[in-house]
Formats: C-alpha cells, structure tokens, sequence
C-alpha cells in the first residue's frame, strides 16, 4: 500500500456502497475501498477503468486504514444492526483521535444515539447519515441526512456536498442535529415513502377496481397527474410502472406481480416512533400495517371466500374528466395530510430529544436525489421559510386554502370507496385524522369519564379549574 492518500474509505461495497464509493470517485474524491469479499473492491477499480485512478482497494483492513489521509473519514455502508457494531469494532483500534466514522446505512435512531454516546471521550467521532435515493441515487446524487457533532459534519461538507442530488444548483445535504438527529429523518423519509406508495396503490385500486380502467389508460392519467400538483418521481415511475409490458407475455406487467409487499423496518420504525412521542401518524401507520396485510396473501383469499356472500353498493366512481380530477385531488389533499403527520413526528421528536431539527432544510433537501422528491416539497419548505413558526402543516397558511378545496373530493372518495368495498386504509386514515384534528369538541371526554370510573385516574372541566374525581354509581 502506498501513502495515505485517499479522501474517504468505504466499508460495505454492496449495491448501496460500491455505489456510493464511484460516486465518490467521480466527483474527483479518492476513495478507499474494502469489503469482507475482498475480491469485489478489486472488481470496482478494474470494472470502472474511467474511475479507477480515484479508486483504492484495500485487502485488509489495516491497508485500508492506512491508505486514508487525516483526519481518516470511514463510512459503513452494510446491513443495519449488530453488524455496524462489529464493522465498528473492528475499525476503532485502528484509528487516531479526530478520525470519524460515519454509519450511512439505514440504522435505527437509537442504536446511533448510543453509538454516538460510545465513542464521546474517546478522540474518535461518530456520525449517523441517511442516505435516499436507492442504487441510482447512491451512484448519482442521493439526499443526505447527517447528524452527529456540527464541527464533525465540517469535515465531511466538501464531499457530501458534491456527492449529494442538486436541485436548482443547492445540494441535497444538510447537518440536521447531534447524534441520532440524520437517521431519525431517514426513518420518518421513509414512513412518509410509505404512505405515498400505499396512497398511490389505493388510487390504481379504484382505478382497477372501481372504473375497470386498464393499466394503459391508467399510465396516462398518471402522466397527466405528473405535470400539476402530485408532480414527483413516485407518481412519474406509476406512471411507467403501468405502462410496461412483459416481453414473454405481452401482459401489463403490473398485472403478472403478487401483490404481497415486503419491508425493511425503517417504515415500522417511523410508526414506533411517532407513537412513543403521542403523535398520530395514522396514514403512515396504515401503510404500514396494509403491507402486512398484503403478505398474508393466503389468508386473505380464504378470508375471500369466507365473506363472499357480503354485498357491497355498486362502484360510484366517474371516469370521465370530473372524476378523474375527483381521485386526483383526493390523491393529493390525503398527501399534504400525510406529509403534516411525518412533519408533526419529526417536530415532537426535534422537543424531545432537543434537536432542533430544521424542518424547512429538510423539505429542502427532500427536494431531489431521494424516493419522495418532489415539487411539493418545495411548497413545505416555503411554509417554514424565515423561521415561521408552523404548529403542523394543518394549520400552515400554504396549506389551509388546499386541504379546504380538496376535502370534499377525499371525502367521495373514501366514502364511495368504503360502499364499494374497495379498501382504502391510508386514505381514510388521513381524511379521520383531518376530521379529527380539527374537531374542537372531541369525544375523550367519555374516555376520561370511563378511566376515572375504573381508575380513579382523574379529569379536567369544562366549568372548573383543577382535577377532579367523581363518586360514580358502582357497577
Ligand atoms: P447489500 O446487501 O447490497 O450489501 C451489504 C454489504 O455489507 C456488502 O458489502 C456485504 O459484503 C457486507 N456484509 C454483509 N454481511 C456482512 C458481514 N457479516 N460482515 C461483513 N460485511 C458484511 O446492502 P445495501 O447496499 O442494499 O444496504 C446497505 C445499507 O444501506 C443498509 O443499511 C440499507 O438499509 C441501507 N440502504 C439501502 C438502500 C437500497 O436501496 N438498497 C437505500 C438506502 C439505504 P459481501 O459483499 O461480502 O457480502
């Protein structure tokens, strides 16, 4: 091994590192490389010969080390879980005080605060980094979420920033807090992901189920939808999703594919999280809960068969221009709702764990490179722009005018949805919640009555000051 001349090193040369590493390259950084598959780090050098001057493979990890230049700056790019840990392990003796270690894999918060809270003290940094955008992300320009200590993230900022999605020339980057503050993002990113892609199902439900459109006329209208409002890249790949075709048959693809979804647990998380805060996250919670359904494919036929005799009210859905724009106002007023519940988790989190989160930047660097990049986001960040104070989105002025407009339309939807029996779980989790939330006068009050009742755990008036317990009948 030469002298220490290389930017950055990546352990973990799996579809998102090895990825990640050519970006690095390209953008005229170099990049160290190992991997527990020795031979795969030497296949990046001679499988990109355009790159391979700013590529170094190391055999062992003590050649990868020294092959970085100070402060060495080791990214972990392999399964989330114990393994970072170990990878961790492995690394540390190996390093000097000021050297970072940054996890860019899809970690669980917490594992990063407590892996942050390991190394305080011991002249090494930690930085936890979510990194979106999948494999063409990760080769291109991905969204990056970074936390950890703010003088850490100065270390890393030339890189990232060029190695980051661009949109309209402002990288996709940003220090968003300490320790877990990235992953955190990355996690709800990703149950926001989540809610998108179950929404967007339930729409092509009706579509299919509701109108007997097929997935051609479908990919048009997706089209269509792409050009206005919901325009983002989840609604441009529907679009060519449905379009395509399989060559053996000449079938819709779409048509041919089990429709059992799996997950990886960042979606879960964003649920777990969203309720250890007390905040309803209920479209993310149901998108998350349908893929479940979803993988239990065999239940639900027999489940099928069971309620066959059920009869449900004819479809009411129009599929002419009306209707269309109908489902696509439905379609878009349910998002904004999903989006505030993501924002409304992210902010409690920001109180908690005092984190400050920013969470315009956030919509910022949303705005390109990762899976839910679209121009709405950029309307989300206009709503925090010069620090506006923003309760949820709900109540965001950006926003009122829109969700007042398009309710009525979700409202049908759901409502002929539900008398078709055509499932529509997130959907009508955001338009509950959008009741819900704006109701003034809710019906909790008969649940503190019932928990006094059986608890003695007290309540609030109305009328009067103070806490009160009430001698009710015995039952
Ligand atoms: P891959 O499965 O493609 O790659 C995993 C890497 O980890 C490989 O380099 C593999 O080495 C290495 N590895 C696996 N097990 C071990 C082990 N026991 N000891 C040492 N090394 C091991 O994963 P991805 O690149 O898809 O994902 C990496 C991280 O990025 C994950 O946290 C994932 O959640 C996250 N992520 C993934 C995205 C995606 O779209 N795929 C998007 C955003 C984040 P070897 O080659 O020897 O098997």
């Amino acid at each position: 091994m030469g002298t220490a001349s290389a930017d950055i090193g990546v352990i973990g040369l799996g579809t998102m590192g090895a990825n990640l590493a050519l970006n690095i390259a390209e953008k005229g950084f170099t990049v160290a490389v190992y991997n527990r598959t020795v031979a795969k780090a030497h296949a990046l050098k001679s499988d990109n010969p355009e790159l391979a001057e700013n590529i170094l493979p190391a055999g062992t990890l003590q050649d990868f080390v020294a092959s970085l230049k100070s402060p060495r700056r080791v990214l972990f790019m392999v399964p989330a879980g114990p393994l970072v840990d170990e990878e961790m392990e492995k690394v540390s003796p190996l390093l000097s005080d000021g050297d970072v270690m940054i996890d860019a894999g899809n970690a669980d918060f917490n594992d990063t605060v407590r892996r942050s809270k390991a190394v305080e003290g011991t002249g090494l940094h930690f930085v936890g980094m979510g990194v979106s955008g999948g494999e063409l992300g990760a080769r291109h320009g991905p969204s990056i979420m970074v936390g950890g200590a703010e003088h850490t993230y100065g270390t890393l900022q030339p890189i990232l920033e060029k190695i980051a999605a661009q949109y309209k020339g402002e990288p996709c980057v940003a220090w968003l807090g300490p320790d877990g503050a990235g992953h955190f993002v990355k996690t709800l990113h990703n149950g926001i992901e989540y809610a998108d892609m179950q929404m967007i199902a339930e729409i092509y439900g009706i579509m299919r189920d509701g109108l007997g459109l097929q997935p051609d006329r479908m990919a048009d209208i997706f089209r269509d939808w792409n050009t206005r409002g919901l325009a983002s890249y989840l609604i441009e790949i529907t679009a060519v999703n449905l379009a395509e075709k399989d060559p053996d048959t000449d079938k819709p693809m779409v048509e041919l594919i089990t429709d059992e979804a799996g997950q990886k647990g960042t979606g879960r998380w964003a649920v777990i999280e969203a309720q250890k805060l007390g905040v309803g996250a209920t479209t993310i919670e149901a998108a998350v809960s349908a893929r479940g359904v979803s993988a239990r494919r065999d239940e639900r036929i027999a489940a099928a068969r069971v309620y066959e005799a059920v009869k449900t009210e004819p479809a009411e859905f129009a599929g002419d221009e009306d209707g269309l724009a109908e489902l696509e106002a439905a379609l878009e007023t349910a998002k904004i709702i999903a989006y505030a519940q993501g924002y409304a988790t992210m902010a409690s989190a920001s109180e908690e764990f005092a984190w400050n989160l920013p969470l315009g930047t956030i919509a910022e660097i949303w705005r390109a490179g990762c899976i839910i990049r679209s121009h709405f986001l950029d309307d989300i960040a206009k709503a925090y722009e010069g620090g506006a104070k923003v309760v949820n989105l709900l109540q965001s002025p950006a926003f009122v005018g829109r969700v007042s407009k398009g309710q009525a339309a979700l409202r049908k939807v759901v409502a002929s949805a539900s008398l078709a029996g055509i499932p529509v779980p997130a959907l009508s989790a955001a338009l509950a919640y959008f009741d819900d939330y704006r109701r003034p006068r809710g019906t909790t009050n008969l649940t503190q009555a019932q928990r006094d009742l059986f608890g003695g755990h007290t309540f609030h008036r109305l009328d009067k000051d103070g806490v009160f317990h009430h001698h009710w009948p015995a039952v």
